[in-house]
C-alpha cells in the first residue's frame, strides 16, 4: 500500500492544488485532488487482470476550474436540491443562491466542489488521506461556521471508503455526497446502458418538473424505477427519459448494501454500501460530446452516479430523515465502493 502526492496546479484564488494517489496491494489506484476533495481517477482490474480507469474525470486542473458536471467531487454543504433557494430553520429564513431553475443545487454557485480543501495524513493508515474544509457562517447562505472532513481510504478488501464528518457552531442543514460518474467498462468506453444494476430500495421520492420531491414516498414496484432485481440500466430508461431519482434505501445495521452493478464484458462488479438513508441514481443525462476527459469524449449516459445521501429538499419535508446538524452534534456518514469481478 502506498500514498503519493504531486502538485496539480493553482486555483483561481492563487492557492496551490495537490493530487494524491492511493495504491493498494491488489492493483487498485485512486487519485484524489484537494480541489473539491474529488476523485479524479480510479483504476480497477477486470476479470483478466487488465486495469482501467472506471470514473469520468480530467487529467488537469484547468478543466475542473471550468463549468463541469461535478465529476468525482465532494458535494456540500447540501447536496441535491433545495426548493426555491430558501428554507426556515428555528424561525429564521435563510436565502440561498439559485443555480438550477428556481432551486439551489449541490450547495449553490460555489459549493464545496469549487473549494480547495486541506489534506492531511491519517495516522497509522498508509493508503488514506483526510481532507478538511472550514465553511464560514452564511457561505452560500447557510448558517453557522461548519468544519467538514472527508477521509478517503483504499484498503486491501478492494474498497474505496469515503467517510464524512462535520460539526457546526449553529444549527445548519448538511448533506454530503460524492458525485463520481462510474463506467465499469472504462471511462469513455461507451455508455452504461448495458450495466446491470440492483438497488436495495423498495421506495423512491417522486418529484415535480423541477425535480423537487412532492413529499410522497412511493413504491418502485410496477414502475421503471424498480431495480430490486438486477436489470440493465437501459432496459426501461426511455420510459423515464434518463434516471435522476432518489431511492429510499432499505438500510440495515453497520454499513449496509445500497446497490450492486455488473458490467458483463469486463466482469467488473461494484457494490455501494452506505449509512445514508438515500441514493440518487443519475445516469449522466446532461452529459454531451463537449466534455473531453482523460478517457476520451463523455457523451450522454457515459457514466452513472450512485450519490449516497439524504433525500433531496429534506429541509422542506418533516417526513424525511432530518438533515439538521446542531451544535454539539457530529455529522458522520460512511460510504464504501467495493470492487470485484465475476
Ligand atoms: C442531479 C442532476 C444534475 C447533476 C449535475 C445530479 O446529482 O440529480 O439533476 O443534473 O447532478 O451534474
Amino acid at each position: 500500500m502506498k500514498m503519493e502526492k504531486v502538485p496539480f496546479g493553482t486555483a483561481a484564488d492563487g492557492s496551490a492544488v495537490e493530487l494524491y494517489t492511493l495504491i493498494n496491494d491488489r492493483g487498485i489506484t485512486a487519485k484524489i485532488t484537494t480541489y473539491g476533495a474529488r476523485l479524479t481517477e480510479l483504476h480497477v482490474p477486470d476479470r483478466s487482470g487488465k486495469v482501467a480507469n472506471v470514473v469520468l474525470g480530467f487529467d488537469n486542473l484547468k478543466q475542473y476550474l471550468e463549468p463541469e458536471p461535478y465529476f468525482g467531487t465532494t458535494v456540500g454543504r447540501v447536496a441535491n436540491r433545495i426548493a426555491g433557494g430558501k428554507f426556515t430553520l428555528d424561525g429564521v429564513e435563510y436565502k440561498l443562491p439559485v443555480n438550477n431553475g428556481p432551486n439551489t443545487l449541490h450547495g449553490g454557485i460555489k459549493g464545496f466542489d469549487k473549494r480547495v480543501w486541506k489534506a492531511w495524513p491519517v495516522p497509522g493508515v498508509i493508503s488514506a488521506v483526510r481532507f478538511t474544509y472550514a465553511s464560514p457562517h452564511l457561505e452560500e447562505g447557510f448558517p453557522g461556521d461548519l468544519s467538514a472532513t472527508v477521509i478517503y481510504t483504499l484498503n486491501n478488501q478492494d474498497e474505496l471508503v469515503i467517510e464524512y464528518l462535520a460539526t457546526a457552531d449553529r444549527a445548519t442543514p448538511i448533506n454530503l455526497t460524492n458525485h463520481s460518474y462510474f463506467n465499469l467498462a472504462g471511462a469513455g468506453n461507451g455508455d452504461v446502458l448495458s450495466h446491470i444494476l440492483m438497488v436495495a430500495a423498495d421506495h423512491y421520492t417522486p418529484v415535480d418538473d423541477t425535480l423537487i420531491p412532492t413529499g410522497q414516498i412511493a413504491p418502485v414496484k410496477g414502475t421503471p424505477l424498480d431495480f430490486t432485481s438486477p436489470t440493465p440500466i437501459g432496459q426501461r430508461i426511455a420510459q423515464v427519459g434518463g434516471y435522476d431519482h432518489n431511492y429510499c434505501l432499505r438500510g440495515g445495521s453497520g454499513v449496509p448494501l445500497a446497490a450492486r452493478v455488473l458490467e458483463k464484458t469486463t466482469g467488473r462488479v461494484m457494490e455501494a454500501f452506505t449509512t445514508q438513508p438515500g441514493v440518487q441514481l443519475y445516469t449522466g443525462n446532461f452529459l454531451d460530446s463537449t466534455l473531453k476527459g482523460n478517457g476520451g469524449t463523455y457523451n450522454k449516459h457515459y457514466g452513472f452516479c450512485l450519490e449516497t445521501q439524504h433525500y433531496p429538499d429534506s429541509v422542506h419535508h418533516p417526513n424525511f430523515p432530518s438533515t439538521i446538524l446542531r451544535p454539539g452534534q457530529t455529522y458522520h456518514q460512511v460510504t464504501k465502493y467495493r470492487f470485484s469481478v465475476e
